[in-house]
């Protein structure tokens, strides 16, 4: 097989090993009109049996210990997920236990038991929506039409665009007119009950944090990121009933969706590792509170692992010393 190869020359064994760091969101049973880049079970199964084929997969943990100790296997790589969506139980689960694919999953605490996030609220205000039309005026976007899977998923894109860097309480007030202006109803069974977590551990997952309540930490006042930072990790370790060590930033742009002053708190949160969304892949050396991850999209499955390859030879972009961080 040519991309294992391929894959052995990027990521020898040992101490020039590199770990290539996947990031999932959800897992759909069936393809979805609203969600087109978004894996079915299908697509995802595929994916995962030739990730199983052409590397060596580990638990995030472990990839991180034989960073350390200079062993890692060759063609290391580690799969992740991050949110806590329901399907990432009700469907991704089955699949990676019956290839024995390990998995992290890095969960917004806030969202569990019947919570909806925001970007969520609006794809589901639009599909849910009982107007053919939508008065977004008020966000400078003038009448969005929305009959139609076409127009709901224009109308999406450019909604979550208005809103997803507003503060936290001007987005959540602007996602809330929005669902009440579509006449919508929010399902309540999108993101995992607490029972779903243990069941993840059970099944041989490993749980990491996400904050609360997923908010983009760099717009957020110190005080209140550290306690989302802190909030998330303290609620799954009560459901889990143990510590949990591993985090990963909301949105996760170096510099643009955290900086280094939150990189300072996860590290005092008592987190031992944390993952970014920097492309890129990590070897001995690493920031170990910004592993890049990355996940090719192409639909081939040569592209797809031409992808991957080129991502093993990019350097990971890091949040740099600010100002506010300077003084710790
Ligand atoms: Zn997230």
């Amino acid at each position: 097989m040519i991309w294992r190869s391929i894959f052995r020359i990027l990521s020898p064994r040992g101490g020039a090993g590199r770990v290539s760091i996947l990031i999932f969101h959800r897992v759909l049973p069936v393809t979805d009109d609203l969600l087109p880049d978004v894996p079915d079970a299908r697509l995802f199964e595929t994916r995962m049996r030739m990730l199983r084929d052409s590397c060596n997969v580990l638990h995030l943990s472990e990839a991180l210990d034989r960073i350390s100790a200079g062993s890692l296997p060759e063609r290391a790589a580690v799969v992740t997920f991050d949110d806590g969506y329901a399907d990432n139980h009700e469907v991704a689960l089955p699949i990676l236990r019956s290839l024995g694919v390990p998995a992290t999953f890095f969960i917004a605490s806030g969202f569990l038991d019947g919570g909806i996030m925001f970007n969520d609220q609006v794809i589901e205000a639009m599909r849910n929506a009982s107007k053919s039309e939508i008065d977004a005026a008020w966000l400078g976007l003038g009448t969005l039409p929305i009959a139609g899977a076409e127009a709901k998923r224009a109308a999406i894109d450019r909604i979550l665009g208005a809103v997803k860097y507003l503060s936290f309480d001007e987005r959540r007030d602007a996602v809330v007119r929005l669902v009440d202006a579509a006449g919508a109803k929010l399902p309540d069974d999108l993101m995992m009950t607490r029972t779903m977590v243990r069941a993840m551990e059970l099944g041989g997952m490993q749980i990491g944090g996400h904050t609360r309540n997923h908010p983009i930490l760099a717009r957020m006042e110190p005080a209140a990121a550290r306690a989302e930072i802190e909030g998330g990790k303290a609620d799954l370790e009560q459901i889990l009933g143990h510590p949990i060590d591993l985090f990963a930033y909301p949105n996760g742009k170096p510099g643009r969706d955290y900086t280094r002053e939150h990189v300072i708190m996860a590290r005092e949160a008592g987190y031992r590792s944390a993952v970014s969304t920097a492309f890129g892949s990590v070897g001995a050396g690493a920031d170990l509170y910004q592993l890049p991850r990355y996940t090719p999209w192409a639909s081939s499955n040569w592209r797809y692992q031409a992808q991957f390859a080129a991502n093993l030879l990019r350097t990971p972009e890091l949040a740099a010393a600010n100002a506010s961080a300077a003084g710790h």
